[in-house]
């Protein structure tokens, strides 16, 4: 590695995990699973960070473009939907690479960027025609808890920015039925007629805006889904979210760093309350929107955070 930036990475690509992942909307994780590859580092520090280990922690290991291009290659034949590229904005020009790569090879699975929100314009449009679906989040309209939880005063407005060309490029979302093998298709299972088929409605082109709710933060939610149901209506999804979980108590999960600027936010070290979260969701009903996907009553705990050992 060269030089650092503030991402904590260098100019070559490093992955922390490439596997099948359920959790997703189920627009993105079907049946199969979805083929999400982790990248290490990130550009926010975010101190309530769910991934910190690999944010933060710098755990992954170096990759070609023409090895992530292979990994894109092997997700599939594990029977991914789409390859989900989590964390990526740092490493956007070795990607396009990968992604070109493939692509020559005759690679056709959508191609998802899973990011946080806070991208420059000038990024994003060298990801013109190769990404198929943007899922960013857009966690904060509040400036004041975009300072004090992420160190970016001014993501309110970079994320508006970022959505806008996101949206530019891929508009309305595609969602297809589908009837899918459940599990891979393997030369064997095709041979003796193949597997058992499901149904499933799966996106092949869009916009899906995440935004996780977190303790205290009823007030931002309801700004957040406001101006995206005034800026885009139904013409995107909005994903609310109620998966935070407190790393706080949790014995090397976070730096002494971390662990030290969490301790002037005590509302960051318990769960969103069933209470906070149903005041959020009620906004959304009150506004009549209907491409929205919440998550169960208790969609939060360390074992949705996976093992980053590649
Ligand atoms: S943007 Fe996501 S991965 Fe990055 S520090 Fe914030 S929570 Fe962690």
């Amino acid at each position: 590695m060269n030089g650092v930036g503030f991402c904590g990475e260098g100019s070559s690509i490093r992955i922390a995990r490439a596997a099948l992942h359920q959790w997703e909307e189920p627009v993105i994780s079907g049946v199969r699973g979805s083929g999400a590859i982790f990248f290490t580092g990130c550009n926010l520090k975010c101190i309530f960070c769910q991934n910190a280990a690999i944010s933060e922690k710098g755990s992954g290991r170096e990759i070609t473009p023409e090895a992530l291009a292979d990994m894109f290659f092997f997700l599939k034949e594990q029977g991914a939907h789409n390859i989900n590229l989590v964390t990526p904005t740092h490493f956007a020009p070795g990607i396009c690479e990968a992604i070109n790569i493939a692509k020559g090879k005759g690679f056709d699975l959508p191609f998802i960027y899973n990011s946080s929100g806070y991208e420059s314009v000038e990024t994003l449009k060298t990801l013109e025609g190769l990404i198929d679906v943007y899922l960013p989040d857009f966690k904060y309209l509040d400036e004041k808890k975009a300072t004090a939880y992420s160190c970016a005063c001014d993501y309110p407005e970079i994320a508006k920015a970022a959505i806008a060309e996101m949206y530019r490029q891929v508009g309305k979302p595609v969602i297809v039925n589908e009837a899918v093998n459940a599990e891979a298709q393997t030369p064997e299972s095709s041979a003796d007629g193949g597997n058992a088929t499901e149904e499933v409605f799966l996106i092949k082109k869009g916009l899906i805006v995440r935004h996780l709710v977190l303790p205290l933060g009823v007030k931002n939610a309801c700004r957040v889904i406001d101006y995206l149901a005034e800026t885009y209506g139904d013409d995107i999804y909005i994903s609310i979210m109620n998966q935070y979980t407190p790393l706080y108590n949790i014995p090397g999960a976070l730096r002494e760093e971390q662990i030290k600027r969490l301790e002037a936010y005590k509302e960051l070290q318990r769960k969103v309350t069933g209470l906070e979260y149903d005041r959020v969701l009620q906004h959304v009903l009150d506004l009549g929107l209907e491409n929205v996907f919440i998550q169960e009553d208790d969609a939060s705990g360390e074992m949705y955070i996976p093992d980053w050992n590649l």
